[in-house]
């Protein structure tokens, strides 16, 4: 079942659309313990896109290339936000949290001033798909008490647009409908769109925040631009611009996330993200005496 909001959509009318500055087609890459994945928000995007810190996209119907998972590791200083399109994950961290993560859910996590969990695959065949978004934190919440939530497909506020375009609120807000999730220091928009055929769809979004789109099926039109399968497009942040129109000629499913910036440096060690490199010597140093486990209980 899905949560049904129909009747309270209000039309977002667009004046001028956004265009497409760049497109950016992800690595290849892996991590954990050997899961194979796609980079498509790297290290090198970060001041560009912030406050988003990096965007992984996974999809395969091989068991070995996700068998291994994520056994236990650290975090500190920002937010993972994991989407999982298909499949079972398992999660566990040293706050006490465990929870499920499947087909439609998404796990919304904020590790604050440090979490150590582990992410694994509860399935042995069939297919494992989604994402993992890192949202970072404002400095004066980077050490903030880690938070945890799991968010069950049936509880993403869902919605279908009259021009056929069905949309899943997973933070922010569209049309009039709110999202799971809402921040207030970078303000998160994470919409999963599915279009008909032919299907147009046009979002607000404001002029200073960064905003990019990436394409899992079909292709998009922004503007005058084709965006292909597993294409990025970051879009202009021209001041003009009140939003955005995509347009998809054949059925297409995208994911749409903006957000507001920060504006602070980015410190970044592997899975931990501050803001200078004495807050990432700590971290190592914190993570190294044992302090991630203690300090949440
Ligand atoms: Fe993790």
């Amino acid at each position: 079942m899905t949560l049904s909001v129909l009747g309270s959509i209000q039309t977002e009318v667009v004046a001028k659309s956004r265009g497409v500055e760049r497109l950016v087609t992800g690595t290849a890459t892996s991590d954990g313990a050997g899961v194979k994945l796609t980079r498509v928000l790297t290290q090198s995007l970060q001041r560009r896109l912030d406050p988003f810190l990096m965007l992984d996209a996974f999809g395969t119907d091989k068991a070995e290339d996700y068998i291994g998972g994520f056994p236990d590791h650290p975090h500190r200083g920002f937010e993972t936000v994991t989407y999982m399109l298909a499949g079972r994950m398992r999660h566990r961290d040293s706050a006490g949290n465990e929870g499920l993560l499947q087909n439609g859910g998404v796990q919304w996590m904020t590790a604050g001033r440090g979490v150590i969990h582990s992410e694994l695959p509860e399935q042995e065949d069939g297919r494992m798909e989604g994402f993992q978004l890192w949202l970072n934190l404002a400095a004066q919440d980077k050490m903030t008490a880690p938070w945890y939530r799991d968010i069950q497909s049936a509880d993403v506020p869902e919605f279908t647009t009259d021009d056929g375009v069905t949309v899943r609120v997973i933070a922010g807000a569209s049309h009039g409908v709110s999202g799971a999730i809402q921040r207030d220091k970078t303000q998160p928009l994470y919409l999963d769109l599915h279009f008909d055929e032919g299907a147009s769809f046009a979002q607000v979004i404001p002029a200073g925040h960064n905003a990019f789109i990436y394409v899992y099926r079909g292709a998009l039109q922004v503007g005058g631009t084709g965006v292909a399968r597993q294409r990025m497009a970051i879009l202009a942040n021209d001041t003009n611009s009140d939003g955005v129109v995509l347009h998809a000629d054949e059925p297409t499913r995208a994911i749409l996330i903006a957000g507001q910036p920060l504006n602070e440096p980015i410190a970044q060690h592997g899975p931990f993200v501050m803001n200078t490199h004495e807050e990432i010597f700590q971290a190592v140093q914190d993570f190294q005496a044992g302090r991630f486990a203690t300090a949440v209980n």
